[in-house]
């Protein structure tokens, strides 16, 4: 729409101009053209006033002279014709414009003449003239027709006036005038071309013309002479000589019949005109052409700019969308840091920079406003550091910082140089993020602890009637049986204990898994340790007729600190393992030494080799196999069973104490586990406890033991067991009845179970402790299906002398009152 007024416009000037010049031209024209036609009017004025003037002059003068021949030719009243030629001759030459002077009689005979010629030859005259000249009622000088002169061959006027002789008699003097001179009286300069000058009767015969014209002289010109035209008027009219158009004056002589034209043509007279016009024209045909090019030029340009404006405005507009529609802030400063462009957002996430914002404003200007808004809430002004901090960062280019806002809002400020020297910042809101992190990570532990939670809750209600199931077997096998029925009370026991054992292998693995498998360091003896281990599988081993061997490095301490029951489960993996894969052949453990360290970091380097004969590894299987729930081979893990945690628990184990898992197998020859670890000396000597979790021989029982269990199953289980092993026992159902029972005093131990209605085992057992009297220092016992090692800690610290898990094995419950009776609880 602009372009299309602009395009008008331009060629509206352009037209305008065109015009303007026309106008001046045509003016300009106009203006020549009055002049010239002033100026031609002036010298045909001028011209036929010189001409007539001088005709006038020429005619008196001659007509005076031919007034005086008569005196002349006949000074006596005769004419003696030698001596009047004579005297004409003289007379002749004093007049320039007379070439002959004639004296005639009345029939024109010539009596006496200037040149000889003439008097031998006689004048052209026609008799007529003659005639008309001597029958004039008032005699006067009359000019004849051009004539062809006798003397001199030439076209002449004869000026002719009857003149009377002294002697009475009437003569006729006739000047002879060649027209050349008359022509050159009339107009003294002919190289004006274009000028005409005429001498002329009234009839229109032409005498003399200027230029010459031989054939028209003597005759009547076609157009007749306007009789306005003698008072000296100018006329537009065709020229008396060629008809063309020209600008004529006409005057007559002093001589009546006789008038005098001068004229100029009209070409010649415009002559000039046409040229300035032509050259007027042509420059103003120029001014056009320059106008027009001057327009097409800026129009041209119009449309190039109108198109580079819509390129512009175009790609302008498509960056304008993009940074609208950008998450972030951002912001542009040019190489003198002031501010070229930034997007909506930025303004949202800095509300306080809308009002000083704009292009080309200092990027100092916008710290300053940030500067006031964020630290200025006190009236303390602006923070003259912060600003000189922030300029200095931007300027950087290549800054990643975080502004803290009022609200708790956190804005991650990104700045990077452009190549032109500019500075690009992009502006995020993380307080989003970080909120959603920090929920997704509460979500995460919630749910982790919800899981450890669950976790725990099932190992309590899985165990507890697994417990029951393991105990009343126990109770089952102890009374008198048939063999089958033997046979099936054992085959519960055996699938009551694997699937205790895979719970304990879950709950392991899921403390592992949320990084709360914790190590409880304590001395013990490794080669105790290790043949516990070794006693433990060699029944199974010697049912499959395998050979076990072990072997301990010599310089194996007899102490060190580490977490034994972690370290028996992985030894206890690994030969368990070795015997189940093994089928012929055998299975050796050997543990080696190496100190090192020296004074209080004095320690060995323990390996543990587990070596069988069995079925091998295949090696594309080995790097995944300490995964969880990975089994080598689906088949023939059915048939020995397993869950495929065993090795993944082993390999988190070992790791957490520092240390490494190494396999080498060849499938169908055996297979090597080495465990490397390094372990610190013990301080103290652990307590030997008889390796076969033998009860003393010397231990006869007859202990009264406080049972603290609501469980009916487990207050039976136990009871029979305690009095089967020659003990008393007193049920408590729940704490504040044990806590109370207790109170009395009667009782060497306490079996405390730790979920009772009223008062759980903990509980309890700080009551007990704070009783005050000698009861306090009973020894309490933990029952629990808790097995989670953190809970432990928590027992111990209610002042619990030991853990005992359910289901409860009449192995380990003896020994727990062996070490009762022989006063070897350890004071915690
Ligand atoms: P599980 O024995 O309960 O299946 P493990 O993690 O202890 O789980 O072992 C994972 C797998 O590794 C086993 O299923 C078995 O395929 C392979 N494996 C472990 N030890 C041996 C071994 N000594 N000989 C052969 N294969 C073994």
């Amino acid at each position: 729409m602009l372009q299309r007024q602009s395009a008008l416009a331009i060629w509206g000037m352009v037209a305008a101009l065109t015009l303007a010049a026309c106008a001046a031209a045509t003016w300009l024209n106009r203006r020549d053209l009055t002049e010239a036609t002033a100026s031609t009017a002036s010298r045909v004025q001028r011209l036929v006033n010189g001409a007539e003037t001088s005709l006038n002059r020429t005619l008196i003068e001659t007509d005076l002279l031919l007034s005086d021949l008569g005196s002349l030719v006949a000074p006596a009243g005769s004419i003696d014709p030698k001596a009047a030629g004579q005297a004409l001759g003289a007379a002749a030459k004093r007049h320039l414009t007379v070439r002959d002077l004639v004296v005639m009689d009345a029939n024109g005979a010539v009596l006496a003449a200037a040149r000889p010629n003439t008097a031998r030859l006689g004048t052209p005259l026609p008799p007529d003239f003659v005639r008309a000249t001597l029958t004039q009622a008032v005699p006067q000088m009359l000019v004849s027709a051009p004539l062809m002169s006798t003397s001199s061959s030439e076209l002449v006027l004869y000026l002719v006036k009857p003149v009377r002789l002294p002697g009475a008699s009437v003569v006729l003097a006739a000047a002879e005038l060649p027209l050349s001179l008359v022509a050159g009286i009339l107009l003294p300069s002919t190289q004006d071309l274009g000028l005409t000058a005429t001498l002329e009767r009234e009839d229109g015969q032409l005498l003399v013309a200027v230029p010459a014209q031989g054939a028209k002289l003597g005759q009547r010109l076609a157009l007749p002479l306007p009789a306005e035209a003698l008072d000296g008027t100018l006329l537009e009219t065709p020229g008396r000589l060629d008809g063309m158009p020209a600008v004529l004056a006409a005057r007559p002589s002093l001589y009546r019949s006789l008038r005098v034209t001068a004229g100029i043509s009209r070409d010649a007279a415009l002559a000039d005109w046409r040229e300035e016009r032509f050259a007027t024209w042509a420059a103003t045909a120029a001014f056009i052409l320059l106008f027009v090019a001057a327009g097409a030029a800026t129009h041209w340009q119009l449309r190039s700019m109108a198109r580079a404006r819509h390129e512009l405005a175009t790609s302008k507009g498509i960056l304008d969308r993009a940074l609208a529609s950008m998450a972030d802030g951002f912001l542009l400063c040019d190489a003198q840091d002031r501010v070229v462009i930034w997007n909506s957002r930025y303004e949202e996430l800095f509300p306080w920079l809308t009002p000083v914002i704009a292009v080309g404003v200092p990027f100092r200007t916008l710290a300053i406003a940030a500067s006031s808004a964020l630290h200025g809430k006190a009236g303390a002004g602006i923070d003259q550091t912060w600003v000189e901090w922030r300029i200095e960062q931007h300027r950087g280019g290549n800054a990643t910082f975080e502004i803290d806002l009022a609200d708790g809002q956190v804005v991650h400020v990104l700045e990077r140089r452009t190549p032109d020297g500019g500075i690009v910042s992009v502006l995020r809101d993380i307080t989003k993020a970080e909120r959603e992190l920090a929920r997704a990570k509460n979500a995460a532990e919630a749910s982790n602890q919800a899981k450890s939670q669950f976790l725990a809750a099932m190992s309590h209600e899985i165990r507890t009637p697994l417990n029951g199931v393991l105990g009343m077997n126990t109770l089952l096998l102890g009374t008198r049986l048939t063999e089958e029925q033997r046979s099936y009370a054992r085959t519960i026991r055996s699938s009551g204990k694997a699937l205790l054992a895979l719970i304990d292998d879950i709950l392991d693995l899921s403390r592992i898994e949320a990084s709360r498998m914790e190590l409880v360091l304590e001395d013990f003896d490794p080669r105790r340790m290790v043949q516990e281990v070794a006693t433990s599988v060699a029944t199974r081993a010697h049912e499959k007729g395998l050979s076990l061997e072990t072997r301990f490095c010599p310089d194996l301490p007899r102490s060190l600190r580490g977490d034994e029951g972690r370290l028996r489960q992985v030894v206890f993996n690994l030969m368990g393992n070795a015997v189940k894969f093994t089928e012929q052949g055998g299975v050796g453990i050997d543990v080696g030494c190496k100190p090192i360290g020296a004074g209080d970091t004095a320690g060995v380097e323990l390996t543990i080799t587990v070596t069988d004969t069995g079925i091998g590894i295949a090696a594309d299987v080995v790097p995944t196999l300490f995964e969880s729930f990975r089994q080598a081979d689906s088949g023939i893990t059915r048939k020995f069973g397993g869950s495929g945690l065993g090795l993944a628990i082993s390999q988190a184990l070992v790791a957490l104490m520092g240390g490494r898992i190494e396999l080498q197998s060849t499938l169908g020859r055996g297979s090597t586990f080495t465990v490397r670890l390094q372990l610190p000396l013990g301080k103290a000597m652990p307590p030997a406890v008889d390796t076969q979790f033998d009860v003393p021989s010397d231990f006869a029982g007859g202990l009264r033991v406080l049972v603290a269990e609501d469980n009916e199953v487990n207050q039976l289980i136990i009871s029979t067991m305690l009095s089967q092993m020659g003990h008393s026992c007193v049920i408590a159902h729940n704490g504040q009845e044990a806590v109370d029972m207790a109170a009395s005093g009667t009782y060497d131990l306490v079996l405390m179970d730790i979920q009772m209605p009223e008062l759980d085992g903990v509980s309890a057992t700080r009551r007990i402790r704070a009783l005050g009297t000698a009861a306090a220092d009973v020894p309490i016992i933990a029952l629990t299906a808790n097995a989670m090692v953190e809970d432990r800690q928590t027992y111990l610290d209610a002042g619990m002398n030991d853990h005992l898990a359910k289901p409860i094995e009449v192995k380990k419950l003896a020994l727990i009152l062996a070490r009762i009776d022989q006063q070897q609880v350890p004071a915690l």
